[in-house]
Formats: C-alpha cells, sequence, structure tokens
C-alpha cells in the first residue's frame, strides 16, 4: 500500500523528465509563436462548474469526475478538463473585455478522471491545450487545427490522421434532434440502458455510444442537416485547411464526450502497431461563456494528452534519448585540488557547461569510471601535480587522448570542445 501509487496514477521518474519537459517546452514555443498566452487555473473547482460547463448528461460528468464534500461542506471537484477552468476565468476576470481575441494555452494541465485504468487510460493525466475566445470565424479553427497537428509533429508523432465534423448549433440541433428521435424511436427497445436515457436529453451522444453505433449506421447525419450559417462555416473550415495544405477526413459520426461543442468538432488519431489511437480533440463551443455567466463570446479550443503522447511515441519507436547528464566531469585527488575543483565546477556552470566532482569520496580510478557512466565527454583532471604546476590535464573521453594546459584556459578549452 505504503510503497504503490493509487491506482491510475504514474509517476514522472527522471528518466522520462526530458520527454515530459520536450513537450511542454515545444508546446509553449509553438503556441508564443501564434500569440498564445499562459493560463494556470485551480486544479479543483465548484463541482456546479463542470456540472454546467462540460453537461450533466456526458459520461465526463455523469461517471469519471472526483467530487468530494470539503470542511466546509462545499461540493469540488477535481477538473476533468481544461476548458472550464480557462472560461471560469475569463468570466471571473472580464478578459473578454481585453483585446479579441484572447488566445489561451494551458501546458502540463493535471487532469482527473474516474476511469477504469488501462493501457492509456489513466485516472490522473496531463493536458497541454489551447482556448481562443471572441474568434468566431473559421480561420480560427484552421489555426488550431494546424497548431495542433504541428505540436504532434514536433513530437515526433507523424502518420496523423485528421477527422472533422460540424454538429450545428442550438437552432439546427434541435430540429435535427426531433428528426433523429424518429429514426430512434422504433430501435429504442435494442439500445443499451445509458442510451435510453440519452433518448430526451442528448440523442446526438446516441450515435457515439460504443455499444450502439454500429446498430444506427443509417442514421441521419447533423452534418447533412445543418444551418446555412453552420454549412458555411463548415464549408470555410475546409477552405482553410485546404489553403494551409492540412488533409482531412470528413467523419460524420464524429460527435465527442462533452456537451458544450457547437459547429466544428475535429479529432486527430494516429496510427501504432497496436492500432489507432486519438492524441488530441477539440471543437467549438460557442455557447459555454454565456452558459457560464458571460457575455455571449464564442470559443474554441482542443485537449491533448501528455502520457497519450509518450505512449504513442513509445509505441511508435520515436521515443527521443535521454542527454548525457554532464559535458564535463571533474577528477581530483586530495583535500586541495578537491577545493580547486569545486571552484572549476562553478567555473563551469557559469559558462553554460553541465558539470560535477566526484560528492562520494571515490578512488580516482571510480571517479573515472562515473564520469563515463554517466556520459560526460571530457573529464577534467586534478591531483598534487597539476595543483603545483598550475596546470589541469583535459582528457577526451571520446578520442581517449589527454592534455595539459594552464588553469587559467581550462573553461574556454572545455567550453570549445563542448
Ligand atoms: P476518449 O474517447 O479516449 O475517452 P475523450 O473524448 O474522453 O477521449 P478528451 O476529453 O477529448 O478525451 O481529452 C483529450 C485528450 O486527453 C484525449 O485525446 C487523450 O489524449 C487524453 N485523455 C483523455 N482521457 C484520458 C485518460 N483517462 N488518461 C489519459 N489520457 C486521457
Ligand atoms: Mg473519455
Amino acid at each position: 500500500m505504503l510503497t504503490q501509487a493509487p491506482k491510475g496514477t504514474q509517476d514522472m521518474l527522471p528518466k522520462d523528465a526530458h520527454r515530459w519537459q520536450t513537450i511542454e517546452d515545444n508546446m509553449r514555443s509553438i503556441c508564443a509563436l501564434a500569440g498564445y498566452r499562459e493560463i494556470r487555473t485551480p486544479i479543483f473547482e465548484h463541482t456546479e462548474l463542470f456540472q454546467r460547463g462540460v453537461g450533466e448528461t456526458t459520461d465526463v460528468v455523469q461517471k469519471e469526475m472526483y467530487t468530494f464534500n470539503d470542511k466546509g461542506n462545499r461540493s469540488i471537484t477535481l477538473k476533468p478538463e481544461g476548458t472550464a477552468g480557462a472560461v471560469r476565468a475569463l468570466v471571473e476576470a472580464h478578459l473578454y473585455a481585453d483585446i479579441q481575441p484572447v488566445k489561451l494555452y494551458y501546458a502540463n494541465c493535471p487532469c482527473f478522471r474516474y476511469e477504469k485504468p488501462q493501457s492509456g487510460r489513466l485516472r490522473q493525466f496531463h493536458q497541454n491545450g489551447v482556448e481562443v475566445f471572441g474568434a468566431k470565424d473559421a480561420s480560427v479553427d484552421a489555426e488550431i487545427i494546424d497548431l495542433a497537428m504541428k505540436l504532434l509533429n514536433a513530437n515526433g508523432i507523424g502518420d496523423l490522421e485528421l477527422n472533422i465534423n460540424s454538429i450545428g448549433c442550438p437552432k439546427c440541433r434541435s430540429a435535427y434532434h426531433e428528426k433523429l428521435k424518429g429514426y430512434l424511436s422504433p430501435k429504442l427497445s435494442c439500445l443499451c440502458e445509458t442510451c435510453k436515457g440519452r433518448f430526451e436529453r442528448n440523442p446526438l451522444r446516441i450515435l457515439d455510444c460504443k455499444e450502439d453505433a454500429a446498430k444506427l449506421t443509417d442514421a441521419p447525419a447533423m452534418l447533412d442537416n445543418l444551418c446555412e450559417e453552420c454549412a458555411e462555416h463548415f464549408e470555410k473550415l475546409k477552405g482553410y485547411l485546404d489553403a494551409l495544405g492540412i488533409r482531412y477526413n470528413i467523419d460524420a459520426r464524429i460527435v465527442r464526450g462533452l456537451d458544450y461543442y457547437t459547429k466544428t468538432v475535429f479529432e486527430i488519431i494516429t496510427d501504432t502497431p497496436n492500432g489507432k489511437l486519438t492524441v488530441c480533440g477539440g471543437g467549438r463551443y460557442d455557447g459555454l461563456v454565456e452558459e457560464l455567466g458571460g457575455p455571449a463570446t464564442p470559443g474554441i479550443g482542443f485537449g491533448m494528452g501528455i502520457e497519450r503522447m509518450i505512449m504513442v511515441q513509445d509505441l511508435r519507436g520515436v521515443a527521443p534519448e535521454a542527454p548525457a547528464l554532464y559535458d564535463a566531469f571533474v577528477v581530483t585527488m586530495g583535500d586541495e585540488a578537491r577545493k580547486e575543483g569545486l571552484r572549476l565546477v562553478n567555473e563551469l556552470r557559469a559558462a553554460d557547461i553541465r558539470a560535477d566532482i566526484d560528492h562520494a569520496n571515490r578512488s580516482m580510478k571510480a571517479q573515472f569510471k562515473y564520469a563515463n557512466k554517466v556520459g560526460a565527454k571530457q573529464v577534467v583532471v586534478i591531483a598534487g601535480d597539476e595543483m603545483e604546476k598550475g596546470v589541469v590535464r583535459l582528457r577526451d573521453m571520446t578520442a581517449g587522448e589527454e592534455r595539459e594546459l594552464p588553469r587559467a584556459e581550462a573553461v574556454s578549452a572545455i567550453a570549445q570542445a563542448k
């Protein structure tokens, strides 16, 4: 118990730190190029925010939330996704009053869902994501899709398949719901219990049900029943994606799990030896800001699972190698030499050279062995002789060559050979 992490959680171990950091660095640099600024919202929010924001009828809210009462008897929920918190912050801090569009990103955001733990499905996972508020043109839909593809590519994830759909707006959706219910009602008795419950409240979600979807392949599609405005928006999106050279499939069956979506929804899938995996999902939510108490403001965003990306990198054999820990290692013998070594290490670090010295009282031979193990390309030796002569010995570990040089030149020589 004591030495086991809770079910569905995962440590980020030092051997993988470079992978997490690179994914996060790519997020920051690619988003910054497009004018996105970071937002960090609390890990927990009032439960009502997700009930209203993510939607009562969604699996996330019905089955997957980590909800508890705090000591003040408030119902609190650990965030299952990033959008609702970002919208709450937008409204609370009046960010919408700023120049629009408001372009936000979050990096390495912890998310919690009480799911059945299995491969690629955790109870605590992390997302990178973006949200854009105040832009209703489909050019921004294309922009965030482009960003998502670039981010995945930057992390070595190729063979991307982009699937897009439009699920309309409340106006065209309510007419479509009636049509869909007409199609579904004679089939209702054959549907699963969950879908029977969805019939009245959210019939569109039935088409996304893992159990029932296969029986409903001839259902009318939302895409064929869009109002003029939504149809035009979707046409524009396709035109912008074409202009950017981004290939896409139109998949009228994408519904997405969260209730708040309007118009554009999309998923990005990659191929692995274990089959296809979704690495990113997103969409437009033009009614959400108003639903959560702000002024009517269009919004769009995506979320990308970091653990999922790392798993895909492993499956596709593109996991980046860990960099060596040090560029240089200082080997010393004797107390005075050790002091000189500590000073040299400090100088090296100040010159942006990753360096260290033995901290375990090892013999010289063991210090060399250690330097080799940690991948230091250069070793600096300081012992009694060198101290007397005011020199150091510099050993190039790859070439196996050694030379003596004045102590004063050590840092620049190492920097040059780095
Ligand atoms: P799925 O259909 O896989 O359940 P979802 O629709 O619930 O996905 P989103 O809410 O769109 O997923 O979340 C965006 C991304 O977050 C997913 O594409 C995935 O990479 C990641 N993700 C979602 N749930 C989990 C989880 N339980 N563990 C790890 N990553 C997750
Ligand atoms: Mg899910």
